[in-house]
């Protein structure tokens, strides 16, 4: 038997969450399998404020609540993240499963959050003392982790609404449709006029949080194209020494070797 609160505006949605013990809902994907009992749900999916997908002038604005099946129709979307969540198990979970779900799982192997890191999305935490906007990268404290609040929802994912078109994204699993993620890797770069503008390069399943090492992508940052090539092999053995993968259905070096051959093919397709 579920008990719970269907909430439907997000006024009722963070009073439900300040004042009464109840976990939040999304799809149920994750949740529905932990099969617990004698729990009270706070039903999120008809909360207007979180079911919708809307553009400001920096960011492409995610509902919480929004499927997976809403952000692949979604025009605003961009392809990078829709690329990964077109990875994302079959399309009756993807009918349900919901970003802040994906999120609130706290998962290194959820395939929308390796994007979010990427692409330095931020989050909207809402509770009823107000909203408090945090880096994807900071919100992931540990395994399991989260810097979420007794009171407070993920309402919103802000993604930069530029800056992914030039991307390269893998999803590794034991198969290549309906996997959960062995190793996943994304990388995101700008070049002008021949010169690394920015770059930014993250692994996920590897680790206890997905990993990003941005003291290692300024390695890259304003070089000509030549000259990172000639710093390819540093760049790489820095890699390597930083990834410390943890073990898990599969070795860590077999972690290690894929994301490294992943980093490669991403130089190669990137012309470095
Ligand atoms: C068969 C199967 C295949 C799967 N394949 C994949 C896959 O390929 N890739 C992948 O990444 N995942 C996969 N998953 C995992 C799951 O579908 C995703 O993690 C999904 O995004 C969970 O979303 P949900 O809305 O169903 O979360 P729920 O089960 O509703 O919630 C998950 C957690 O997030 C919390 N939560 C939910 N919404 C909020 C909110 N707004 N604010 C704060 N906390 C919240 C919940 O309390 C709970 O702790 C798979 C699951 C199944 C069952």
């Amino acid at each position: 038997m579920v008990n719970g609160c269907m909430a439907t505006s997000l006024k009722e949605a963070l009073e439900a969450r300040a004042t009464k013990d109840m976990i939040p809902y999304g799809g149920g994907t994750d949740l529905m399998i932990e099969g617990k009992k004698d729990i009270s749900y706070l039903f999120l999916n008809q909360v207007p404020e979180m079911t919708q997908i809307v553009m400001d002038d920096e960011y492409v604005r995610i509902g919480g609540a929004c499927t997976f099946t809403q952000v692949l129709e979604s025009d605003l979307v961009p392809a990078l993240m829709k690329e990964a969540v077109a990875m994302i198990a079959a399309p009756a979970i993807r009918n349900t499963g919901t970003m802040a779900g994906n999120i609130g799982n706290g998962s290194a192997k959820a395939d929308s959050v390796l994007i979010d890191f990427v692409a330095d999305a931020q989050l909207v935490l809402g509770s009823t003392n107000g909203n408090r906007v945090v880096p994807i990268a900071d919100f992931y404290k540990g395994r399991k982790e989260l810097d979420l609040g007794r009171d407070e929802l993920i309402v919103e994912i802000l993604l930069p609404k530029t800056g992914l078109d030039n991307y390269y994204y893998k999803k590794v699993g034991a198969r290549n449709a309906l996997a959960i993620s062995r190793i996943s890797f994304a990388g995101v770069i700008k070049i002008e006029n021949d010169t690394i503008k920015d770059i930014a390069i993250a692994f996920g399943a590897v680790a206890d949080t997905v990993l990003r090492f941005k003291d290692l992508e300024k390695m890259m940052i304003g070089k000509t194209l030549e000259d990172a090539k000639q710093e390819r092999k540093a760049f790489v053995e820095a890699y390597d020494k930083a990834i410390n993968p943890t073990r898990g259905r599969v070795s860590a070096e077999y972690r290690k070797t894929v994301c490294l051959n992943l980093l490669n093919d991403f130089l190669d397709a990137k012309g470095i």
